[in-house]
């Protein structure tokens, strides 16, 4: 199947040949008929798979073919991160190359002044996270009144990170005559709740299993002590000489600490989390795109949207809190049909998330130990690490989730 036999106009497939796709992704495939026929949708696919040409290539199409003089914003993506706003940004404006849309961008974290002059100047496409949207509704700078199609990008994450109330504010300012997109790597009942109140009998798109991981993605656990995991990260990346390596942990302090350790290890290391500056998080992200730095230390909001097509390693350094977490983390490698590996390196108190990660996979990870690293399972007596475990797996749901969202636990068991 070709790009033209979708009904895409010369301009368009002109630009994605400049971009060497040969032809287009099974969500592609799928998406960008129904988006053209103004079907609202509800599609299942994960970052890798070409999710944001599924759905500009058809907006920015029907877009083209009626350009007013008034330049009102016509198509809304909503997504959860500035990174990933800046990645559908870059997505859009080379989709829309040989075009005469207007394509901005607005997100937290950088001054408003300058969104709000490419926003004046007749923006046909915004990309924009949900918190700097609402500023710019609030300030005028954004009129919504003339939107046909909304995306909802990333929607799982969204939700996860708290957007609900500044998505409801947002749709009260929109026409109730529009088409809404929804995108989402994972389904779960907020998800699906969500989604009865956007969408307009939806076509259902799911491009692999739901919740599947990234297709050609290699999963491996090591299991191994919590005071012996960054020896090992070092070793590994060492020893097999990984050359572009992406970290997670569960914390901003931890992933600090990690990238200081590293860099004392040799490794030239640097950490991007939500307490640096949005110039500090671009410089540490086009540092390691570039190959000047080895491995990037990163937790789960900042990494959001990170789009590398090469990417061969992820290492989960602590396992994450939220289950599905983990699809997106080694989501991030495997992409554009390259191959991935990802090592998760798992103490014997995180038992627990792992168990949490093989529900939301619906399969089991095959847990191994790596030579000389062995976890030293004397440090606990059998019985009394089963009652500690319980323990843990009580308090650290708590802790990580907190009082307002008490519900998450069961969302998480529940798929
Ligand atoms: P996405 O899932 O939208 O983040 O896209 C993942 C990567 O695949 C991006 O680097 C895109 O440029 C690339 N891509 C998207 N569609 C195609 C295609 N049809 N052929 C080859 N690469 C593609």
């Amino acid at each position: 199947m070709s790009f033209s036999s979708l009904a895409l106009n010369k301009s368009l497939t002109d630009a994605v040949k400049a971009l060497g796709y040969q032809q287009p992704t099974p969500i592609q495939q799928q998406a960008i008929p129904a988006v053209l026929a103004n079907k609202d949708i509800m599609a299942g696919a994960q970052t890798g798979t070409g999710k944001t040409a599924a759905f500009a290539l058809p907006i920015l199409q029907k877009l083209s073919e009626n350009i007013p003089t008034e330049r009102p914003i016509r198509a809304l993506v909503l997504t959860p991160t500035r990174e990933l706003a800046q990645q559908v940004y870059k997505s859009f404006v080379r989709y829309a190359e040989n075009t005469e849309l207007n394509i901005a961008v607005a997100y937290g974290g950088v001054s408003i002044k300058p969104q709000i002059d490419a926003i004046e100047k007749g923006a046909d496409v915004l990309i924009a996270t949900p918190g700097r949207l609402l500023d710019h509704i609030i300030n005028g700078s954004v009129l919504l009144i003339h939107l046909e199609t909304i995306v909802f990008d990333e929607a799982d994450r969204m939700l996860d990170m708290g957007f609900k109330d500044e998505i409801d504010r947002i749709l009260n300012r929109l026409p109730p005559e529009r088409q809404t997109l929804l995108f989402s790597a994972t389904f779960d009942d907020a998800i699906f709740k969500l989604s009865k109140t956007l969408l307009n009998d939806p076509e259902l798109i799911e491009v692999s299993e739901r919740n599947a991981t990234a297709a050609k993605v290699e999963q491996v656990v090591y299991t191994v002590d919590s005071d012996r995991k960054r020896e090992l990260t070092s070793f590994l990346i060492g020893s097999k000489n990984w050359q572009q390596v992406l970290i997670f942990t569960r914390t901003k302090q931890g992933a600090d600490a990690l990238s200081k350790e590293m860099c004392k290890d040799g490794i030239k290391t640097q950490s991007i989390h939500g307490d640096k500056s949005q110039g500090a998080r671009d410089k540490a992200l086009a540092e390691f795109k570039e190959g000047k730095t080895r491995a990037l230390v990163a937790t789960d909001v900042a990494a959001r949207g990170i789009d590398i097509n090469d990417l061969r390693y992820v290492i989960n350094y602590e396992l994450p809190y939220i289950a599905e977490d983990y699809i997106h983390r080694i989501g991030r490698t495997g992409r554009a049909g390259n191959d991935g590996l990802a090592v998760s390196l798992m103490s014997p108190s995180e038992v627990w998330l792992l168990e949490a990660v093989e529900e939301v996979l619906d399969s089991r990870l095959m847990q191994q130990w790596y030579p000389g690293y062995e976890p030293d399972l004397t440090k606990t007596e059998p019985s009394a690490r089963k009652n500690t475990l319980g323990k843990q797996k009580k308090q650290g749901r708590q802790k990580a989730f907190g009082d307002k969202n008490k519900s998450r636990p069961n969302r998480q068991r529940r798929r």
